[in-house]
């Protein structure tokens, strides 16, 4: 791997390297914290914290060729919410908002959000991509972790998966992890010279605790389905 890895928009674009990634039910839900806080010092000393977070690599679903997952964010009743879901290549411009690294390839696109969505992510210097492939193939962490867009500071996400096929909704929320989430995403910060890691985003473990959804209402209203209780 030379020192200039890009994070590389693959044309065409990256499904068998999407549907090579864990299931969430395959995934470890429990990747090590040591090294979250290894990693936290390592985004920090490059700067990268501002932009990007860490990813617990899974997916919903299996990606039919020329297929790529688009994540969309909208607000519906003031809340601000984000579809996840299979979309043709090709139909709309997209960037790329989460990676896999392949140690043949380097770091490939897993995700895309609509540029209605925001900024175009920073393209990041190589050392620090350098340095961070490196760690995770040295702590055999690159099916673990993918490299991801960080949401905006403060705002934490719980995803709900959708039937089969329709991918997955997150939500907004203002609590924390209930114990039928699993973290999948967390980000950096700096406060007084420590590396801080901040828990951004869940995935709903168990769709039989129904207390722990949004409101049937709500998402009735907003015209979603969660998949059926196992
Ligand atoms: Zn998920």
């Amino acid at each position: 791997m030379s020192d200039a890895t890009p994070l590389s928009i693959n044309n065409p674009p990256t499904w068998s390297y999407y549907n090579s990634v864990a299931t969430f039910d395959e995934q470890d839900h429990t990747p090590p914290t040591a090294a979250l806080v290894s990693l936290a010092k390592l985004f920090i000393k490059h700067d990268a914290h501002a932009h990007f977070g860490i990813a617990l690599l899974h997916r919903h679903e299996h990606l039919a060729r020329n297929m790529v997952m688009v994540q969309s964010i909208s607000t519906f009743e003031g809340t601000l919410f984000t579809r996840c879901q299979a979309e043709p290549w090709g139909r709309q411009a997209l960037l790329p908002c989460m990676f896999l690294f392949h140690e043949q390839h380097g770091f490939l696109p897993l995700e895309y959000t609509t540029p209605t969505l925001g900024k175009q992510a920073p393209t990041m210097e190589g050392p620090f991509l350098h340095e961070l492939a490196n760690f995770l193939v040295h702590n055999k962490l690159q099916r673990v972790f993918g490299l991801a867009r960080r949401s905006a500071p403060g705002l934490f996400w719980a995803e709900y998966a959708l039937p089969l096929g329709s991918g997955t909704i997150a939500i907004s929320t203002i609590s924390a992890k209930s114990e039928s989430h699993v973290v999948t995403e967390w980000a950096f910060e700096e406060k007084d010279d420590e590396a801080i890691v901040c828990e951004t985003k869940t995935c709903e473990k168990d769709s039989s605790a129904a207390h722990s959804r949004p409101s049937h209402a709500f998402l009735s209203r907003l015209g979603v389905q969660l998949a059926p209780s196992k």
